[in-house]
Formats: structure tokens, sequence, C-alpha cells
């Protein structure tokens, strides 16, 4: 079974980092040399098979195995593009990595076999790069590029291709190294234990489990980043002219906007559910919309769930995660949870206060985990193990800490 661990990758000075870029800018230039040769080759009706006159031209940055491996993922690509042809399927064939409008597709590949990553308190991958690079920057023969990693591995396993990202918007380097997995790696033991789930805006998860675990996901510092690329995007229109609605930056802006947050609901949904799976969490509850604009439904509140943080797209993705995880999710009725005391079922006489839910009977509590945690206590039948302190996650543009 394949499981993939992200983490983000650093060099550790200018000179690193002007090296890793001359790997992924001749990455980029042998793809669309390679693609171009064959688009050429299929629209003349031959062979595309026949890519050897580029094995010199990029050893001297990519080194033979690296050559050889952006190849072998281009021969992917044009196999894939066949196959969809064979199948009578309206195909076009691979393209260029070329600049867009929301950054260049940049991105370099290293055979399994010829990275090593050091897991431990000082974390580093080395890969591998051309002599002529390695003369450039001044590197000995047996040297190899040594990069930073930021994170740790979710999975150990028999390491796969490892592919490295960079991406221009949030200038930062992306590392994705699949790992075959144990199959039995992934039962948990003590899977029979539930989780309850208040969605929101200001915290986007609030998580409660029967194992007193709490988590908070705060949101403010994505929607502070959200307001201000909305806001560029209005100084932006307000200065065009009449005749012209959008223009390339404006597009660049809005691609940059969901971009960001798709990255952060998809690495949201890994961290919770993995955090989950840790807990040995079996069903996940989750209070159906209408409960989150309660206890008043504003237009503001369900302006910023659906257009800044698209919340059903969030709920797919998280139900998805939790899928390949064996988790189960349920959609339960939230309705008056926000309200509710956790601790003695008072609905009527609690305050909600910003943050806060206060009760007669003494208890003072975050409100979105009150109301994780009363639904948490309305659905299941299981025991409820006294709360943590909760975890408080922020989001800083890799992920979440
Ligand atoms: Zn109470």
């Amino acid at each position: 079974m394949k499981r993939t661990n992200t983490f983000e990758v650093r060099p550790r000075s200018e000179s690193d980092e002007a090296l890793l870029q001359g790997v992924i800018d001749a990455t980029a230039s042998f793809w669309n040399e390679l693609t171009y040769a064959c688009r050429q080759r299929f629209f003349d009706d031959e062979s595309i098979w026949e890519t050897d006159e580029f094995r010199g031209q990029y050893k001297g940055q990519l080194g033979a195995v690296g050559v050889q491996t952006v190849t072998r993922k281009n021969n992917a690509a044009w196999n894939s593009f066949f196959a969809l042809l064979e199948r009578g399927e309206d195909a076009s064939p691979p393209g260029y990595w070329e600049n867009t409008d929301d950054g260049r597709d940049l991105r370099v590949f290293v055979r399994n076999d010829s990275y090593e990553i050091q897991w431990g308190e000082y974390s580093r991958v080395e890969v591998p790069v051309g002599q002529d690079l390695k003369d450039k920057y001044n590197m000995g023969y047996f040297e190899r590029l040594r990069l930073e990693v930021r994170g740790d591995p979710k999975w150990s396993g028999e390491q796969g291709e490892l592919e490295i990202q960079y991406d221009e918007v949030e200038d930062t380097y992306r590392a994705y190294q699949p790992v075959t997995i144990d199959e039995s790696e992934l039962d948990s033991p003590l899977a029979s234990e539930e989780a309850a789930l208040d969605l929101g805006v200001n915290n986007l998860v609030a998580c409660t489990t029967t194992t007193g675990e709490q988590y908070l996901y705060d949101g403010e510092e994505l929607f502070e980043q959200f307001r201000a690329t909305t806001e560029e995007i209005g100084r932006l229109k307000s200065k065009l002219p009449p005749e012209q609605d959008t223009s390339r930056q404006i597009r660049r802006l809005y691609r940059k906007r969901s971009r960001r947050r798709s990255h952060a609901q998809k690495a949201l949904a890994r961290d919770l559910v993995e955090r989950l799976h840790d807990e040995g969490i079996a069903t996940v509850y989750i209070g159906d919309l209408t409960g989150v604009m309660e206890p008043q439904p504003s237009p503001e509140i369900n302006e910023k769930l659906n257009h800044f943080w698209a919340v059903t797209q969030f709920i797919d993705q998280l139900r998805s995660v939790c899928g390949e995880y064996g988790i189960q999710v349920q959609e339960k009725s939230e309705t008056w949870t926000s309200q509710a005391c956790p601790d003695c079922g008072e609905q009527a006489e609690t305050v909600r206060h910003r943050e806060t839910l206060a009760c007669s009977c003494g208890l003072d509590g975050h409100a979105d985990l009150t109301a994780a945690e009363t639904l948490l206590r309305w659905n299941t039948d299981q025991q409820v193990r006294p709360m943590a302190r909760p975890v408080r996650f922020q989001w800083d543009n890799y992920e979440w800490r």
C-alpha cells in the first residue's frame, strides 16, 4: 500500500538555492525540449520513442540518473496519452511546463535509489546533481546537494521516487515522498473511539474525541490573507478601463487565492485525520451545516463559509481522507449544540459570548469546542474521557503547526 510523506525542504544557503534553481530550470527545459521533439514527431506521424539526442545535453546539469528519470516521466505521460487514444477518448498530447498566470510548473524528480533522507533532529535530504552544476558551485566530485527538511515523516517503508516542487507563489519547496508500507501498519488496534467536529470560519475545525483530545484549527491567518488578496483584486478592478472587466493580474490573484485555500484544506484534512487515526477513532460526527450559522444566522458568516473557506469542498476533502483511513463519517444535526452545555445539558440558560460559552453549572469553555463536545456526547454511546487542554493549530502557509 502506498502513502505519501510531504515535507518542506530548504536550501541551506543562497548558493545552494541557486544550485537547486539551476536543477529545477534544467529539468523544465529538458522536459519542454523533449515534449517539443515528441510532439513534432507525433504530428508528423512518426514514432516518438527516440529521445537519445538529449542525453548528453542535460547530463551536466541533471546527472545521468536525472536525465533518465525525466525521460521516463515524459515517456509515461505519452503512454497515458496513447492509452486514452486507444480507448477512443478525447485526449491531448503531453504539454509543456509553461509560465502560467499562477506561477510556473516547476519540479524536480529524484529516483528512489539516488537520494537519501536522514530523519532526526537535523533532518536533511541529499540529492544528486550533474557535474557541470557542481563545478559551477564549487562542489566536490562526490558531493550532493544537501537540503534541510522541515516536518516529520508520517510513514516509513520502502522509499519511492522523490518529487520536489517549487511553489513560486509562496516561495517554498515542497517535497513528496511516496513510500510503500506494510498493510498491517494501517490497522489501528484501538479503532473504536469516536470524534465530533464543529466547522466554522474563525475556527475552521473544532474537534473533540472520546479519548479526551481537543483540537482547534485557527482560520484567522488564512482569512487575513484572503481578505488582503480580495482587497487587492478590488483595487485593481477599480483601475481597469471601462470596457475591461478583468486582467491578467486579476486572474492571477484569483488563482493564487483559491490555490492557497485548497492547499490549506488538503493539509488540514490530512493533519486532522492522521491525528484521529492515531487516536484510534473509527467514527467522526460532523454537524450538518445548518448548525454552523447558529445561534444567529449571519450573512457575513455565511459569505465567509462559502466564499472564503468553501466549506462543502472541505467536507468532501475530509470525507475522502477519512475513507482512505477507514474512518466513517456521519453528518448529524447540530441544531442547539452551540448553545448547550456539555457538562450539564443546559440549553436555554447558557451564555455565549464571542469565543466562550458559560453555564450556571460553572462551565466556562471555548464555544466551538463545547459545541463539538456536545455533538459528540449526543451521538456517541461511548464514555467520553475528561478533556485535555486544547491544542491549537495555525496555518503557516505550509502546514498546520
Ligand atoms: Zn452546565
